[in-house]
């Protein structure tokens, strides 16, 4: 039995979350920190102040979302009156990765709730005290069979989809989001996917650099490089990389200072296994900055990479950590052949003042969402959609648009009594040459 709610009863619920939350915010602070050393700071901004936020726009809104929408009839259906009624999915399933553990699975989950939905979150097993906390806050708010969390790790994740859904909302890889997407295939059950990719950033020979070098850095280092829309590659104008490299050394120095391992702002690689990849990946006849590692600590420095072809380790996959390999082009062809070579990104900058060549970059290639001039900061509007396209994910989510996601569109048209007109009806005898007119007419 799905466990029903109206919107009142949701409203209390999410205004219970938000005040749980709100009483729990430096226990979940403390948690990320002792995960992957996640800065204070970086906490609130990108974790629980988003969710704050997220939870009290959307019970000031759930009313309005959950509101049939009255539609513009068709002239064929007349005389009627049209709407589309939002109606939850049922039993949802959210599974969550660790880089943003906190918002990655409350964010999700408030929508679902909010659409009126049962939902089991299961969160990553790689940052083990956030998922303690979640649990923890979500057993405060909700009774089980409205909505659970499930700790734990593959096994635990293969069992609950190997489950029936009714919706099934998956952020992390895009290896894993091809097993959930066939999982979900054997019920039908619709899906939104949200993966990575290698996310390109355009340099022109008409950018602010030294604006483009603070943005990009704070983009690129923000958790450590663990963020899915994180620059991904640098791809600049050649005449423009040896000025480009020094105000990005100045720049991650002025961050971070002459020693990274000692700010209190720098996180550090969620595990061991993703350090080795990422350690694997540094070729120290490359390194230009940066290149300091330390498997104890898990502590990788930021690291500028000179790279100049496409067929090395670190240029194969995305990266997900703190290496930006820095690739240079001389025409917009050198640009296409780099770009086409991987799958639709999740994201896409490009920096110039070359208002046509920026046009031309976000029309010429696909992907999920971006900047002209900045990094990462798409995500922070509610009212962009947020997701990918191709293998980087579908659907997208934030906002209004998370209500929708987990709420069926259901078509309804209201017919009046008052008048039915005859022409649709059998025997058509001579209505065609009509009802032609009228088509035509419409
Ligand atoms: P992941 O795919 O390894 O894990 C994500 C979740 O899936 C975890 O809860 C994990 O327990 C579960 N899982 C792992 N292997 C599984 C399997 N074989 N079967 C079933 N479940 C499995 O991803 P991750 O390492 O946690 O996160 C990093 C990836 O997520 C990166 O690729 C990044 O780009 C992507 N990501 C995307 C977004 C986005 O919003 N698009 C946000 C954050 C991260």
């Amino acid at each position: 039995m799905n466990y029903k709610t109206n919107i009142a009863s949701r409203k209390e619920a999410l205004t219970k979350l938000l005040n749980v939350i709100i009483t729990h915010e430096n226990e979940i602070i403390e948690a990320l920190y002792s995960d992957f050393r996640k800065p204070a700071f970086e906490a609130v901004l990108t974790e629980t102040n988003y969710v704050i936020s997220e939870l009290k726009d959307t019970i000031k809104n759930l009313s309005k979302w959950a509101k049939p929408k009255r539609v513009f009839p068709s002239i064929l259906n007349f005389p009627s009156t049209d709407y589309i009624y939002k109606e939850p999915y049922g039993k949802v399933l959210i599974i969550a990765p660790w880089n943003y553990p906190f918002q990655l699975a409350l964010c999700p989950l408030i929508s679902a709730v909010a659409a009126g939905n049962q939902v089991v979150l299961k969160p990553s097993e790689l940052t083990p005290k956030t998922s303690e906390i979640i649990t923890k806050i979500i057993g405060k708010t909700f009774p089980v069979n409205h909505v659970e969390v499930i700790e734990g790790g593959l096994e635990v994740s293969q069992n609950l989809l190997s489950q029936r859904w009714d919706y099934i909302f998956f952020t992390g890889s895009v290896p894993v989001g091809k097993i959930v997407a066939k999982a979900a295939a054997e019920n039908l059950t619709p899906v939104t996917l949200e993966l990575g990719g290698k996310n390109p950033c355009i340099i022109d020979n008409t950018a602010n650099l030294k604006l483009a070098a603070k943005r990009i850095l704070w983009g690129k280092f923000i958790n450590a490089g663990q963020t899915c829309i994180a620059p991904d590659y640098i791809l600049i104008q050649k005449d423009m990389k040896s000025h480009f490299v020094d105000f990005l050394k100045l720049e991650i120095t002025k961050a971070y200072g002459e020693n990274p391992k000692s700010s209190p702002d720098y996180a550090r690689i969620v595990n061991t296994k993703n350090w080795l990849r990422l350690a694997n990946m540094i070729d120290d006849k490359k390194v230009i900055f940066g290149g300091q590692t330390d498997i104890e600590d898990r502590y990788i420095s930021p690291t500028l990479i000179d790279e100049s072809s496409v067929d090395t380790l670190i240029m194969k996959d995305e990266i997900f950590g703190p290496l930006l390999p820095i690739l240079s082009y001389e025409n917009d062809a050198e640009i296409n052949i780099v770009i086409s070579k991987y799958e639709k990104p999740l994201s896409l900058y490009v920096f110039t003042e070359d208002k046509k060549f920026a046009q031309k970059i976000i029309k010429q290639y696909s992907f999920g969402g971006g900047c002209i001039n900045d990094t990462v900061v798409h995500f922070s509007n509610k009212r962009l959609p947020f997701g990918g396209v191709g293998h980087s994910g579908i659907g997208a989510y934030h906002g209004r648009l998370s209500f929708d996601t987990f709420s069926h569109k259901k078509a309804i048209v209201k017919k009046a009594n008052w008048l039915d007109l005859p022409m649709r009806y059998a025997p058509y005898k001579d209505k065609l040459k009509s009802i032609q007119k009228l088509l035509k007419w419409l």
